[in-house]
């Protein structure tokens, strides 16, 4: 994925606060040297030493199961139930290039596999069934025609 494209992207990532920190992120190591970043604020800007910058992450551990409502500002009025590992272990970068593990449960669990989704241009969508997924498809379709989306 080329990294204009997610930065575009990105930027339109408010569900976890990630705006910011990934403009701060960029003023400190420049747009085109990573192409596998992310930032995750699950405090939603209230706890700011909280924030993780992940670089080129990579999931190597999952632990159960949890199905919770999932939404992304690239697929807005979306909402569906979206089923993830409870309890995952991530390996990254930080922005010296430095490796570190970080571990992550519910949302914090969740909004890790949602952003390295999208390192990978997966959708949360692209996780439904294929019923579910054909649903929100038509109702995309249908709000599109109606000129509300
Ligand atoms: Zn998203």
């Amino acid at each position: 994925m080329d990294t204009n494209s997610y930065y575009t992207h990105t930027m339109a990532e408010l569900e976890f606060g990630a705006r910011l920190a990934w403009r701060n992120t960029l003023d400190c190591i420049g747009r085109t040297h990573w192409k596998r970043l992310t930032v995750i604020d699950v405090s939603f800007k209230k706890k700011p030493e909280e924030k993780l910058v992940l670089i080129n992450p990579e999931i190597i551990e999952r632990e159960g199961k949890q199905l919770e409502e999932e939404g992304c500002l690239s697929l807005p009025e979306i909402r569906e139930k979206v089923q993830r590992a409870a309890k995952v272990k991530v390996r990254a970068q930080d922005v010296t290039g430095k490796w570190f593990e970080v571990e992550g449960e519910e949302l914090l669990a969740r909004a890790l596999q949602h952003e390295i989704d999208h390192l990978d241009g997966i959708l949360f969508i692209d996780r439904l069934s294929r019923l579910k997924r054909d649903l929100v498809i038509r109702k995309i379709k249908k709000l599109q025609k109606n000129g509300e989306w």
